[in-house]
């Protein structure tokens, strides 16, 4: 089943519980793939810095306002952004449980919202942020 078809079927149907597929796919391809050459590293390290485009900040819809909202966002992208830095895949794979626990638990909604008009960021080009940069998936 997919997610718009959750999304669209009888509202006593249990919704099923997300994936980081769907919280926020950008990295979740992304973390699927570490370890990551270095250079590659360092352009995902920019997104990852910034509270906009990080993993978090990619499940709000590319948006910030979790850094005052919600403590626990604003920890887990801390926490996701210093395991990433330091190659802690381990501590990097149970945050990223505990963040889909989370965000299973307060703001699937938000994910629900994104549906039909989910954006991605791109692959590699973390530089071009002047102009395109972020990338409509169609
Ligand atoms: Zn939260």
């Amino acid at each position: 089943m997919t997610l718009s078809n959750t999304w669209h079927s009888n509202k006593q149907v249990v919704l099923k519980r997300l994936g980081l597929s769907e919280i926020a796919p950008t990295w979740n391809q992304r973390l699927s793939k570490l370890p990551v050459p270095f250079l590659t590293k360092i352009k995902w390290y920019l997104d990852i810095h910034d509270k906009n485009t990080c993993v978090v900040g990619e499940a709000h819809g590319f948006d910030s306002h979790y850094a005052n909202d919600c403590n626990k966002c604003d920890k887990f992208s801390l926490d996701l952004e210093s395991q990433f830095m330091k190659n802690q895949f381990r501590e990097l794979e149970d945050t990223k449980v505990q963040f889909v626990h989370h965000w299973n638990e307060q703001h699937r909604d938000v994910t629900y919202s994104f549906i039909g008009k989910r954006r991605m960021l791109r692959w590699y080009d973390s530089f071009l942020r002047v102009d395109d940069y972020i990338q409509t998936t169609k």
